[in-house]
């Protein structure tokens, strides 16, 4: 895909928009130097619009993209139980993955005894918590009007509407003279786009990066300091090691290799917070430098994105800890397990855009009774961890695809080595 011009230095000049973003915000934050009309003016007309617009890009090519390439990808699989074997490997991956994910968290919060020495009173926080019903997720997988998922971006609806839309295109290509075809030159056409985007991502993330920092400075880290350093550390292990292991063990593929092609897709995970709006770029890094082949990378790339959440696991299991401890609530074996059982489904069921796992946390609470209040103060914290766990979410979806992948023989392991 090389020939579609690929953003040349995209993670180097990505990495100099992160970097200027914080020296400018904090600038801001911290200092008073700059006029406040001009700080004013520059933080709304240059660091905000231009964040909003950048990721308004993104979100915009999102769902033509997840069609076109399902589509594409689906109704030019030549074997139809293929495509049963492909989902069905998805889901293991993704419940087994986040099943440790969540258990590692628990197992780190014990050992540390999170949130026992907090003395802080959990209360006066007045946030308001919409509720997200597990009925209503999985309802949503079938969407009663197509326009409107399309509108709503119900992903898990678009995903299933696309796969029976690219299943009925494959078993009907001898009487329409090939439809397949004319999908996958759409998806080449759209994945043009996605790189004409990606050419602004350096100036996106530098706006995204500034304005956060601008209004919240630095010092984000200061308060909850154990909560945050265990859930870092916790994130970062996981993502190196769980998804190390699977990629040797079950792919038979170098995990150093992997973790030199990811940077683009951990730092767009980053800076949106979001991996659906991550998912043009985890597509193309799959496929173009990892060497999954692209019928397997339209399905799990976008199935992932919406239902692998390790990081979101990750911030549950200990989020949930810490305000146990912070309520002198102390869990026991079959808490434990019911907040693994809990977590794995709804970080499955936590939409894949920024702060979605604060909200799913609420069920956890309120499944095992724990002060709702509690969120108030991991909120304060949240906006960082948001952009950590969103990393940790979309590096597991490449892995996914590439462990699919390879076990389907539908990886191309010389692209996949090559340097
Ligand atoms: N922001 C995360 C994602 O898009 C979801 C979450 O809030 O945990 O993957």
């Amino acid at each position: 895909m090389s020939e579609l011009g690929a953003p040349k230095n995209l993670t180097r000049n990505v990495l100099w928009g992160m970097f200027l973003g914080f020296a400018v915000g904090s600038t801001f934050f911290y200092t008073s130097f700059v006029p406040d009309f001009f700080e004013k003016i520059v933080t709304e007309f240059v660091l905000n619009l231009g964040g909003d617009i950048f990721k308004n890009l993104l979100k915009l090519i999102v769902v033509p993209l997840v069609f076109f390439s399902l589509v594409a990808g689906i109704s030019s699989v030549s074997d139809m139980m293929k495509l049963g074997n492909i989902a069905l490997k998805t889901i293991l991956l993704v419940v087994v993955s986040t099943a440790i994910a969540v258990s590692m968290a628990l197992f780190f919060g014990w050992m540390v005894d999170l949130g026992s020495g907090y003395q802080a009173a959990a209360g006066n926080f007045d946030i308001a918590i919409p509720q997200v019903s597990f009925y209503d997720t999985l309802l949503n997988i079938f969407p009663n009007n197509l326009f409107g998922a399309f509108v709503e971006n119900n992903m898990l609806g678009i995903v299933f509407f696309s796969i029976l839309f690219g299943i009925a295109v494959n078993s009907t290509d001898h009487l329409t003279g090939n439809l397949s075809k004319a999908f996958e030159k759409l998806n080449t056409v759209f994945l043009k786009i996605v790189l004409m985007i990606m050419g602004f991502a350096p100036i996106g993330v530098f706006c995204l990066i500034g304005a956060y920092t601008a209004s919240k400075g630095l010092d984000i880290f200061g308060d909850l300091a154990q909560y945050v350093l265990l859930l870092i550390f916790v994130l970062v292990l996981h993502m190196l090691l769980v998804n190390s292991l699977f990629l040797k063990f079950i792919a038979g593929v170098s995990p150093v290799t992997f973790f030199r092609k990811i940077k683009d897709v951990l730092l767009f995970g980053f800076s949106t917070s979001s991996s659906a709006a991550t998912i043009p770029v985890t597509l193309k890094t799959v496929t173009e430098d990892m060497g999954v082949k692209k019928d397997v990378a339209s399905f799990v790339i976008p199935v992932g994105a919406t239902i692998n959440m390790n990081g979101t696991a990750i911030l549950q299991g200990l989020a949930t800890f810490f305000i146990a401890g912070i309520s002198g609530i102390e869990l026991g074996m079959g808490q434990y397990i019911q907040i693994i059982f809990l977590a794995v489904i709804t970080a499955i069921g936590t939409a894949a855009v920024p702060s979605a796992g604060i909200i799913t946390l609420t069920i956890i609470l309120n499944q095992l009774g724990l002060p709702l209040e509690g969120i108030g103060l991991i909120l304060a914290v949240d906006r960082i961890l948001d952009m950590l766990r969103t990393s940790v979410n979309v590096c597991g979806d490449a892995a996914v695809a590439v462990i699919v992948a390879a076990t389907e023989d539908e990886l191309d392991r010389d692209k996949f080595n090559a340097l």
